[in-house]
This record gives structure tokens, sequence and C-alpha cells, in this order.
């Protein structure tokens, strides 16, 4: 069976008829040119019982998630959400399952003013699926964006969606309760998108993506957009607090916070030249954020840890 990439190429792409679209398949959102300095940037993410989430989940959390993953898919262009949809897939029609859904899920769209503006429901497997809608300035964050001698700069912290997933599939020891609140904790600090927009807006950056497959995966996807190489420093990834706290192997804390998937970070890339702007805006908008490494001409991606050159056996994340 193709990969999830293979595949998308393989069958999907070459269909983006009309001058209109300004971006189309590879990057976090499409791109449609509304006006000459303004675009109507476009995503849509899903996410199915038993393959994105965990059998039983918090409703209030899967609410909150749904959007989130596509807000983040936004961020990563630096576009400011206007507007989502909402197709619902419910084995059954419960309200104590729609009640704390459409909590989580109007928490964050209130919190970003972002509209439901509508949406399809019917009986199946649980499955939902978001697609959300935002305006970039003319100049989106693009993947394809680095330049040689850039700054690689994550927000937040790392591997704690990675912890979750482990110990949801009993490789790690951890209570039920931790494990949900570690969930809420990690959902609640990730929104990015009023960072990106000013990132986007100042011109601080020209190239993000949100981290949905783990930041080795995804700052692959950078680099080959960007035509372009990088040396990630692990040793200076930010890793979330609780794996300090609950995984005692270096090694595999490293793991969890380069490979693991669904953190929703923003990786961004800027030029040494705007470090200490940068910087002020993470300060400003309390936004934690860390150079991780730099962007290269060498056409291949270098992990170091403290110096050295490592070359880990773990694979980015895929759905396939
Ligand atoms: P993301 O993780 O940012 O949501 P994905 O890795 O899921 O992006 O997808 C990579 C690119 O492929 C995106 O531009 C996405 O819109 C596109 N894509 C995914 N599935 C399909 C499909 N079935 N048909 C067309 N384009 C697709
Ligand atoms: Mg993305």
């Amino acid at each position: 069976m193709p990969g999830e990439f293979d595949l998308i190429y393989k069958y999907f792409a070459g269909h983006d008829h009309g001058s209109r679209v300004e971006l189309g398949i590879g990057d976090d959102c499409a791109l449609l040119k509304l006006r000459r300095d303004e675009s109507l940037a476009i995503t849509t993410d899903t996410l199915n019982e038993g393959i994105h989430f965990f059998k039983d989940t918090d409703p209030y959390l899967l609410g909150y998630r749904a959007l989130l993953v596509n807000l983040s898919d936004l961020a990563a262009m630096g576009a400011d959400p206007k507007a989502f949809t909402l197709s619902l897939s419910l084995p059954e029609a419960r309200d104590d399952f729609l009640e704390p859904f459409a909590k989580g899920l109007f928490e964050l769209a209130d919190e970003e003013q972002c509209a439901l503006i509508g949406g399809n429901t019917s009986k199946g497997p649980l499955s939902i699926t978001v697609s959300a809608y935002g305006v970039t300035a003319a100049d989106a964050l693009r993947r394809s964006g680095a330049k040689s001698g850039d700054g690689i700069y994550v927000t937040g912290s790392l591997g704690l969606c990675a912890l979750y997933v482990e110990a949801g599939y009993g490789r790690l020891k951890l209570d039920k309760s931790l494990l949900s609140s570690l969930c809420y904790k990690s959902m609640h600090q990730q929104c990015r998108c009023a960072f990106a927009k000013e990132l986007c807006d100042l011109e601080y950056s020209g190239c993000a993506i949100d981290i949905s497959d783990g930041i080795v995966g995804d700052l692959g996807h950078i680099l080959e957009c960007s035509k372009a190489g990088a040396d990630l420093w692990l040793d200076k990834l930010p890793l979330a607090q609780e794996l300090n706290t609950l995984v005692d192997d270096e090694q595999k804390r490293l793991e969890l916070a380069a490979f693991g998937g669904c953190d929703y970070e923003l990786l961004f890339t800027s030029s040494s030249a705007n470090e200490e702007e940068v910087m002020a805006l993470s300060e400003e908008l309390n936004v934690p954020v860390t150079k991780v490494g730099i962007i290269t001409s060498s056409q291949e991606l270098r992990l170091f840890n403290h110096g050295k050159i490592v070359r880990p056996a773990a694979k980015p994340f895929e759905h396939f």
C-alpha cells in the first residue's frame, strides 16, 4: 500500500483549475486569491475513533481538538481564523456526548472568534471533520519559504501528546485521570494563530508548518518544499515538563519529543537578523519560543545531540 503522501499525489493532485488557486495541494492550507493583498486559507482535518483518538476519550476534549487541529493549520500559514464547518458522523445522538463535545468546540471557537457556518450530520462510526477558513496577508507563511542561514524555531513544548499515546497503548504505566488532564493541558496551550499572524504580518518569517507528524518529520516537509537542508539540535528541543518527570530514559524522552505526532506547535524559520524581534514578540504575546537549529544549503537533515551527529532508529509519524 502506498504511504499517505504517495497516495495523495498519485490519485488526487493536478486538478486545481483556475487562476484563483494561489497554492494547491502540499502545504498546511490551500490559498485562494481574494484581492491583491489578501488570500483565503482553507484546510480540513478528520478525527476518527480508534485512529486519531482512543475510544471513550472525553467528548469535551474531542470537541476542542477537532477545531484546534484545523486552527493549527491556519496558524501555519499566518492566517487569521474566520469560520469553520463541522461534519459529524455519530453512532447515536446522545446528550452526554454532544453537550460536552459542543462545550469544548465552542470554548476554542469563541476564544478565536471563529464562526461555525455549516456542516453535515449523519449516523455512522464516530468521525469528526472540520474545515476551517482564514484570511492571510499577501505573503502567507509557506513550507517552501526556508532559506539557508535561517534559524529554526519552535513554539511551546514537545512530546506531551506522544506521552499520552504511549500511555494509551499501555506502553507506559500512567493512570487515566492523569492522562486526561495531560491531554487537556497540552491542548489549552497550543492555539498559535495570533503569534503566527504577527510573524507573518511583521515579515519576521516566511516559512512555517504545524507539528502534526513530529518535529523531525515536519521539518523534513519544510526542507523538501524549500529544497534546503538543516541541522537540528535535539538537546535544545523544549521537552514537555511531564516527559522529564515521567520518563526516566533520556533516549526515550528525546524520541518522544522528536518523533511523536500531534503536538500542534508551530515550527518556523526566521533570518538571524530578526532573532531579537522574534524573541521580543514571544515575550509580548507570552508564547514560548526556542531556537532548535539552522537551515543549511546541504540538502540533508542532520540531527545533533550535544554537538554529536546521531542517527535515531525512530521514524516520523504517518497516518498509513
Ligand atoms: P496537514 O498535516 O497539514 O493537515 P497533510 O499532511 O494531512 O497536511 O496533507 C498534506 C497535503 O495534502 C495538504 O496540502 C492536504 O490538503 C493534501 N491532501 C491530503 N489528503 C488529500 C486528498 N485526499 N486529496 C487532495 N489533497 C489532499
Ligand atoms: Mg499541518
